[in-house]
C-alpha cells in the first residue's frame, strides 16, 4: 500500500457458510510493516453485509512470521462469512496459513510474546533484548546459530567444566500482572537435562526464582525439536519476569520460538490444601503434631528413613503421626539427588524406605525426592513403587495440569510471609486448584531458609483453619482429584 488516504486493501477468502450465532476462530499467519486490522464480514442469505472489527492494530512484525487469532460470533442472519486481514495505511502486508474452525471449547488465549521470542532480531551479531547469564564454577560458551526451528535464528548454551552454578540464556524481563496465571513455551534440543525457571523481579529488585517442571524429553531430543510448554503464577509485587531453560550439568541446550501466553486453569469441583513434611525432623513432633490435632487438620509426613531407622524415639514419632490419622511418605534411605545414582541404588533408595515405613504403618503409597531433584529415568524408577511424585516444582496443581509424577507445590520458606501464605489459600480457593504445602523443619529455634519458626507455622495453620479450605492428606487429596481426571 502507497499513497493512502481512505480505504483499504485486502487478499480474502470467498465466502463460506457458516452456522449463526456460533463461535468461531480465525487465525492466520502474517508478516507485516506497519499495524493491521482483522474484519469479519458476514453476509446473510441475500448477500448483505454486516463487518465486525475482530482486531484492531494487529501488531506489526517485519522481520517474522507472526500469528494472530482471534474469536468471533456470528451474527443471528448470518450465511457465509469471509474474514479479511487488511492493511489501511501506507506499508506492506502478507498472509498465509489461514484458518476458519468452529471454536470448541475456551476460545484460544491471545499470545504475548517476550521480547524477540524469535531471536530473529539481531544486533551486533547478537539477539536483541536477550541476556547471557551464569554464575558459580563452570565454563559456559554462549552461540546464536544461523539455524532456528523457524526463520534462520536461535540460541545456545555449552557447559564444560561443570562443578556447580548455571548458564542460561534469558529474554530480558517483561511486565506481567501480578496474581495471573501464564502458559511459557519455547522449543529446545539438547543433550542433557535442562531445568527452567520463573525468575521474579519485584519493585526493590530483589529476584526470586521459581522452578518449573524439568522439560522431557530431554537428552534423547538432539536432533528434534520439542516443545516445553508450562504454567506460572506473577507472585504478588513483581514488576518484571524472565523465563528461561538453564544447564546444571555439562552439555548444551539450543532454544527457540518463545511465548508467553495468558492462561486460565481448569478448576476441580472444589479446592483442595494438602500439608507435605519432608525429612522428619524430631522437633516436629512437639511444635506440628499437637498444634495441626487441636485443629483437626491432617499432614502428610514424608521421612528419609536413615534418621528413623533403629532409633526407637523417631519411630514412635513415626507412628504417633500415624495413629492421629497422618499419612506417612517416602522421601528415600539417606536423602540424596536421585539423579546421580546408578540403578542399583536408586532402586534401594526408592524401595528400601518404603518397606521399613510399611513394617511400622502399613502402607506407604507416595514419594517426594530430595531437592526435587529429578529426571525422567528417575521418574520412571518412582513409577514402579509409588502411587505419585511429589517435587519441589512451585505452582498448583489444576485439571488441565495435572501430572501425578510431578505434583508442584508452594515451598515455605522462613522468609515466608503470612500475607503470601494467605494469598496462595485465595488463589487456590479463586480457581478451585490443588494447593500442596511444603514444610521441614518448624522450629521454637532459629530458622534456617528452609525452616519455620514455630510461630509462624501456628499462624498459618489457624489462617488455613479459617479459610474454610478442604484440607487432606495428600494421599486423600490424589483420590478426589484423580476421579475427576
Ligand atoms: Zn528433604
Amino acid at each position: 500500500m502507497s499513497q493512502y488516504s481512505t480505504g483499504d486493501a485486502k487478499w480474502y477468502f470467498e465466502p463460506v457458510a457458516v452456522q449463526p450465532n456460533t463461535n468461531y476462530t480465525f487465525s492466520d499467519h502474517y508478516m507485516s510493516s506497519v499495524p493491521t486490522h482483522v474484519v469479519v464480514a458476514s453476509f446473510d442469505s441475500a448477500g448483505n453485509p454486516t463487518y465486525i472489527d475482530a482486531a484492531t492494530n494487529v501488531v506489526a512484525s517485519s522481520a517474522a512470521w507472526k500469528q494472530v487469532s482471534v474469536n468471533f460470533k456470528t451474527p443471528a442472519n448470518s450465511a457465509k462469512v469471509s474474514v479479511y486481514h487488511l492493511i489501511s495505511r501506507n506499508g506492506w502486508l502478507q498472509i498465509d496459513n489461514t484458518s476458519l474452525t468452529a471454536a470448541t471449547t475456551t476460545p484460544p488465549l491471545p499470545t504475548v510474546l517476550p521480547p524477540n521470542g524469535s531471536l530473529e532480531q539481531a544486533a551486533s551479531g547478537a539477539p536483541v533484548d536477550w541476556e547471557k547469564q551464569s554464575w558459580g564454577s563452570n565454563t559456559p560458551t554462549f552461540a546464536y546459530p544461523n539455524n532456528g526451528r523457524t526463520g534462520t535464528k536461535s540460541v545456545k548454551v555449552t557447559v564444560a567444566n561443570y562443578v556447580d552454578g548455571d548458564a542460561k540464556w534469558a529474554f530480558k524481563p517483561v511486565a506481567l500482572t501480578p496474581g495471573k496465571d501464564y502458559r511459557f513455551k519455547t522449543w529446545y534440543k539438547t543433550n542433557t537435562q535442562p531445568h527452567v525457571v520463573a525468575r521474579y523481579i519485584a519493585a526493590d529488585g530483589t529476584e526470586t526464582y521459581h522452578g518449573m517442571p524439568n522439560p522431557e524429553p530431554a537428552a534423547n531430543s538432539s536432533t528434534t525439536w520439542a516443545m516445553y510448554s508450562d504454567t506460572f503464577t506473577v507472585p504478588q509485587g513483581t514488576v518484571g519476569v524472565s523465563v528461561f531453560m538453564f544447564l546444571t550439568g555439562n552439555g548444551w541446550v539450543q532454544t527457540d520460538d518463545y511465548s508467553i501466553e495468558s492462561y486460565t486453569p481448569v478448576s476441580f469441583s472444589q479446592p483442595l490444601v494438602s500439608v507435605t513434611f519432608d525429612d522428619g525432623f524430631e522437633e516436629n513432633n512437639t511444635t506440628v503434631l499437637p498444634v495441626m490435632n487441636n485443629l483437626g487438620l491432617k499432614s502428610t509426613q514424608c521421612y528419609a528413613t536413615e534418621y528413623v531407622e533403629g532409633i526407637p524415639a523417631a519411630v514412635d514419632a513415626v507412628k504417633a503421626f500415624h495413629n492421629s490419622g497422618h499419612e506417612i511418605c517416602s522421601h528415600t534411605v539417606s536423602h540424596p539427588d536421585l539423579t546421580t545414582l546408578n540403578a542399583t541404588d536408586l532402586t534401594y533408595q526408592l524401595t528400601h524406605s518404603k518397606q521399613f515405613l510399611e513394617s511400622i504403618t502399613g502402607p506407604v503409597k507416595n514419594f517426594a525426592s530430595p531437592f526435587g531433584a529429578y529426571n525422567a529415568k528417575v521418574n520412571t524408577e518412582i513409577k514402579k513403587y509409588y502411587r505419585s511424585h511429589r517435587t519441589v516444582d512451585e505452582g498448583y496443581n489444576t485439571k488441565d495440569n495435572f501430572n501425578i509424577y510431578k505434583i508442584r507445590v508452594q515451598n515455605m520458606k522462613d522468609t515466608t510471609t503470612l500475607a503470601e501464605f494467605q494469598s496462595w489459600l485465595d488463589k487456590a480457593k479463586a480457581d478451585k486448584v490443588w494447593l500442596v504445602l511444603v514444610y521441614h523443619k518448624v522450629t521454637a529455634g532459629t530458622p534456617g531458609p528452609f525452616d519455620t519458626k514455630n510461630t509462624d507455622f501456628n499462624a498459618q495453620m489457624n489462617a488455613l483453619k479459617a479459610s474454610g479450605l478442604t484440607v487432606k492428606t495428600y494421599n486423600a487429596a490424589l483420590d478426589e482429584v484423580s476421579a475427576q481426571l
